[in-house]
């Protein structure tokens, strides 16, 4: 926290928003969803003129991004079943879910993992969810806050009960720029790094 401060999310997207852009960014840049997301928004009216459009005029929308095939059809499928259960494109009902009930709302649906159901209901909600990419992945490992041999599925649930409610956010943020600039996959900086003296694997090497 001293190094990379107190987060606090502003600009929250709209559930469907954060799903959609959430399965945009899938193996890309954040700056590369962001800008398909907005081609997506400013070539259909609304979230219903999407789920009633072709996979093929949805990948052309989202070009931009890759696996945009393989997006617009995932995008599509999503649309489709949240209209086919609620009716709309209203996902409130989730916040007044038990969080349990709320991710397996949200995984239920094809190709919507553990990862990018802590994003909307962390991010769209500011539930106390952890989404475990690869940077929180990787660090809570060679920190020691999780087991070596953890699944990614496994680490959702263990670090949710480890850290507390209203550092979610702020852990979540900054492990993910930790990971950009210090805890690098390859070569971390051990030597410039805040965490060494509580890190298990720079402790052990
Ligand atoms: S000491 Fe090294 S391995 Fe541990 S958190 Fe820091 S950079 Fe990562």
């Amino acid at each position: 926290m001293n190094e990379y401060g107190t987060r606090i999310h502003h600009n929250r997207l709209p559930p469907v928003d954060q799903l959609v852009i959430t399965v945009l960014a899938q193996n890309t840049t954040d700056i590369t969803a962001e800008r398909a997301f907005q081609q997506l928004k400013s070539d259909f009216t609304d979230w219903s003129e999407v789920m009633n459009a072709s996979h093929e005029r949805i990948a052309e929308s989202i070009s931009h991004c890759g696996l945009h095939n393989l997006k617009a059809k995932r995008i599509k499928a999503i649309l489709t079943e949240i209209h086919s259960r609620t009716g709309g494109f209203d996902l409130s009902l989730l916040k007044d879910m038990d969080i349990e009930d709320a991710k397996a709302w949200l995984t239920s649906l094809h190709g919507v993992g553990p990862k990018t159901a802590a994003i909307v209901l962390l991010f769209s909600f500011g539930l106390p969810v952890i989404p475990v990419d690869t940077h929180v992945f990787r660090i809570t490992k060679r920190l020691g806050l999780i087991p070596e041999n953890t699944t990614r599925e496994r680490a959702h649930i263990l670090l949710d009960q480890i850290v507390t409610d209203e550092c979610m956010y702020s852990f979540n943020y900054n492990l993910v720029q930790h990971g950009r600039k210090v805890c690098r996959a390859l070569k971390p900086h051990c030597f410039s790094c805040i965490l060494s003296n509580y890190c298990e694997h720079y402790q052990s090497h």
